[in-house]
């Protein structure tokens, strides 16, 4: 598996990221072991690096992971929504304590929107620099949805890492096109920012073109690296093999083939009901003020989601 540094830093990741949100409560709710023997079994086959977030509840499966490896073979990049002192101590303890790790390699604040934001958060920033010189964490940065906050993050020095949404629709994406995102990324890059790419496949919604999908990603010379979400060794198997530039194994490819999926909605729906004027097939409405689908009717056609301005929906 090719490995690159992310941006100026000496930070080497491989192309491939363990996304560790699918097998999280949030998603397929594997346990530690499950969880952890499936990111082993990454790291068996290429894989040195592992997105999280406070959010997303992994840090044990994480943690799992870490007692059968070699901790200095392995890059872990966390996120939080910390912005003072005090919830950036919060933050930092609780991954160092649940990882059981003595450092954190990333240290991400959580779903930036713009220059704005990344200012309010300034405080956090300031409580992870001091720890970077300590040693517990060995790079900074932010993950978002936006353009503006990849344009805000070029006017900090301090953040060295953006984890932005890049998918060949540009599905997610806040504020513009997936051809502005690319701009704004090039200029990142070129000021010696990391950058890993999140959702290839716009939340499980391009699997069907995933081919065309991993293509576009791995064509972008800024993406040093790309968080990809696996929920068994069969995926870790093909999507190992695409980064690789191998052949896929056909077996492994007929039974993702022939699993399930289903569309999620996230627990964090803030009930707006756009998305339920965009399904064709009448499967969205709203009970309680969130949105609910109706799986007997749900197609699986993924145009719901890019109407959220959440991100909530995804086809799992
Ligand atoms: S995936 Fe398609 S069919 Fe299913 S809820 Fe969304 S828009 Fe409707
Ligand atoms: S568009 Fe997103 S936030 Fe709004 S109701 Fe639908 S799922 Fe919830």
């Amino acid at each position: 598996m090719e490995k690159r540094k992310l941006g100026s830093t000496n930070i080497e990741v491989s192309r491939l990221c363990f996304g560790s949100l699918t097998m999280s409560p949030l998603q397929t709710n594997q346990s530690h072991k499950e969880g952890g023997d499936l990111l082993l079994y990454g790291f068996e086959n290429g894989i040195n690096f592992v997105d999280t977030a406070e959010l997303y509840e992994t840090y044990g499966h994480i943690g799992y992971a870490l007692r059968h490896l070699d901790r200095s073979k392995i890059i872990i990049a966390t996120k939080s929504y910390a912005y003072s002192k005090e919830t950036a101590e919060n933050s930092l303890k609780k991954a160092l304590k649940e990882m059981n790790t003595d450092y954190v390699d990333l240290f991400l604040l959580h779903e930036q929107e713009s220059e704005h934001t990344i200012r309010g958060h300034y405080e956090a920033i300031e409580y992870f620099l001091k720890m970077k010189e300590k040693g517990y964490i060995r790079g900074i940065g932010l993950s978002t949805h936006t353009i503006a906050a990849v344009k805000g993050a070029l006017k900090y020095k301090e953040i060295e890492i953006i984890h932005p949404i890049v998918n060949i629709n540009g599905l997610g994406i806040q504020d513009g096109t997936i051809e502005d995102m690319l701009s704004a990324l090039s200029d990142a890059h070129k000021l010696g920012k990391g950058i890993y790419g999140m959702k290839p496949l716009g939340g499980g919604n391009l699997l069907k073109n995933f081919q065309q999908c991993f293509d576009f990603v791995l064509d972008l010379p800024m993406l040093d690296s790309i968080a990809t979400g696996m929920q068994s060794k069969e995926e870790v198997d093909v999507n190992v093999a695409i980064f690789e530039g191998r052949e896929i194994n056909k077996p492994s490819l007929e039974k993702i083939g022939a699993k399930k999926r289903k569309l999620l909605i996230s627990e964090w729906c803030q009930g707006c009901g756009i998305c339920t004027e965009h399904c064709g097939q009448n499967a969205l409405k709203m009970v309680n003020g969130k949105a609910v689908v109706d799986h007997s009717k749900c197609v699986l056609c993924g145009y719901c989601s890019k109407y959220c301005p959440h991100f909530c929906i995804k086809v799992i």
